[in-house]
């Protein structure tokens, strides 16, 4: 067919390690000093040796094992030579002809499967700042800074088969991707701080079917950007092509203010890196027991726990996949989870009602759901209240149990909805415990018939207008005449017994 996009990324991400891919520099993307995290060996003194850093590999190889891929028993390091001024050696170390892994395969959040041609392990560069040449600058223009913190860092590449079509599948590989990465401890994968770097290799079939020409878009600062960017060309090429004219293999950039791409440099003339085997490095060779001894260190992926969750507490895909994104705030939710059984105990024996009797299942159930309901729904803005970030709940005031106790109140009617808000509110403000407030706040709510009869009669004395509306059947009345009664019993009123007290007294 016809215009069909082909699209393949590569992907770099930092690893996680202590120090550097060869020598033992700090590996710390955090330095904000220039050139501190600096050895003879990673600044490529002549007569230094390198030596391989074995958790950068291991971290390589769980990738691969997450990602499906088989693992070579047998590869090497090899030469890329070329020069820049922010490569000290004048070559990188990395790996050509025999990837670390290869032939594996990730399925993305809406069932596709996107193959993986390779991943393996090299060195990254370091960074050039170009200072522009403005005149009045305190430090003048017109030459660049250098700085080699990052020059020698662990440096993972993805590459995946041309198996994309469009901007979202781009977008969900991508960032399954980098979830998978911070699960299995890889890399914090951070796009903003450089620590993963999306590249999107893009073309149109041409009218017999074969591969047009591609063209490379890199400097995506973030995922979003790959998406847009993915769509924006295969616009773009379709027109050029419509219109007679021909793509030309290029590198692009993305514009953010605009939207588009635009022409970086052209690819006309290949490279030619002149790989050969790095000699300052041995082999490396695993035995099918040091590949198995890695995977036992493989944790719960993404994926599997979106499905434990959904399993296990029956609440709804976008819940379980929210939970998975927000690690932390999922590992909240499991705690309330296993507190909601004996909340709801307590709850009876206080009341006196069932004693120590198991809870129902459909209790729990609903319990459960409650709870991914609130969590989803009402922390977002106690976070953003409170200052605290979904990816470190250590000062959130709120613990698991006391939460669980105010999800079992709100499930037996003990609080409205807007009065479990306001004590959510006081529970992250202070710390207290749900009844605690409730009791100093005198907020729970009446369901007692008897003490709302009077709010409702004095509700009907002073809204004649409404009350004769609904006589005549206008619903929305009743709406407003619950919501006259709820304001009336400052919020405490039980909507559904307000509801059936002015029905019952209307219609008589
Ligand atoms: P190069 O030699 O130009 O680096 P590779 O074959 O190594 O090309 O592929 C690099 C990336 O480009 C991979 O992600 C691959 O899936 C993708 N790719 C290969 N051919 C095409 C194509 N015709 N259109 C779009 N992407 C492609
Ligand atoms: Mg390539």
């Amino acid at each position: 067919m016809k215009y069909q996009p082909v699209i393949g990324l590569e992907i770099h991400a930092a690893l996680k390690t202590k120090t550097k891919m060869f020598c033992d520099s700090p590996n710390d993307p955090d330095e904000k000093r220039p050139n501190w995290n600096v050895c003879p060996i990673c600044m490529g003194h002549p007569g230094t040796l390198p030596v391989i850093n074995e958790e950068a590999v291991k971290k390589v190889i769980l990738t691969g094992l997450a990602l499906n891929c088989s693992i070579a028993s047998d590869t090497f390091f090899e030469r890329k030579n070329y020069f820049y001024p922010d490569l000290p050696k004048g070559y990188q170390i990395s790996q050509y002809q025999k990837p670390l892994c290869e032939h594996g395969e990730l399925e993305i959040k809406n069932g596709k499967k996107i193959n993986i041609t390779r991943i393996h392990l090299e060195e990254d560069a370091g960074r050039l700042q170009h200072m522009g040449s403005d005149p009045d600058a305190s430090v003048g223009g017109g030459f660049s800074l250098v700085d080699y913190n990052r020059a020698g860092v662990p440096l993972m590449e993805l590459v995946t088969e041309p198996d994309f079509t469009n901007g979202q599948d781009v977008r969900l590989f991508s960032e399954e991707y980098q979830l998978i990465l911070k699960y299995i401890g890889a890399s914090d994968a951070d796009m903003e701080k450089g620590l993963m770097r999306v590249e999107v290799n893009i073309s149109l079939t041409n009218a017999d079917g074969s591969y047009g020409t591609k063209v490379e878009i890199k400097n995506l600062n973030s995922i979003a950007a790959a998406a847009a960017s993915v769509d924006y060309e295969i616009t773009r090429q379709k027109e050029l092509i419509e219109n007679g004219g021909e793509v030309v293999a290029e590198t692009r950039g993305w514009d953010e203010n605009k939207k588009q791409t635009f022409s970086q440099r052209s690819k006309e003339e290949a490279h030619d890196y002149r790989y050969f085997p790095e000699p300052d490095l041995p082999p490396l060779h695993f035995e099918s027991k040091d590949i198995e001894t890695i995977k036992t260190t493989l944790p719960e992926l993404p994926a599997q726990r979106r499905e434990r969750f959904k399993k296990l507490y029956g609440i709804t895909d976008a819940q379980a996949d929210h939970f998975t994104s927000a690690r932390h705030l999922g590992d909240y939710y499991v705690h309330v989870a296993s507190e909601l059984d004996l909340a709801a105990k307590d709850f009876h024996i206080k009341k006196g009602l069932k004693g120590d009797e198991p809870i129902e299942p459909h209790v729990l159930e609903r319990l459960h759901e409650l709870s991914a309901n609130y969590i989803v729904t009402e922390f977002p803005a106690l976070f953003q209240a409170k200052g605290i970030s979904i990816n470190d709940l250590s000062g959130f005031k709120i613990n698991p149990e006391d939460f669980a106790e105010l999800m079992v109140l709100v499930f037996h009617k003990e609080l409205s909805s807007t009065g479990a808000k306001a004590v959510l509110l006081e529970m992250a403000e202070t710390g207290q415990d749900a009844e605690q407030i409730i009791k100093e706040k005198d907020l729970s709510q009446v369901s007692d018939s008897g003490a709302l009869d009077s709010v409702v009669d004095a509700v009907i004395l002073a809204n004649p207008k409404p009350v004769e509306d609904y006589k005549k059947g206008k619903e929305a009345s009743l709406k407003f005449l619950i919501g006259m009664a709820m304001r009336e019993s400052k919020g405490k009123g039980n909507p559904q017994v307000l509801e059936e007290l002015i029905k019952n007294k209307l219609n008589k």
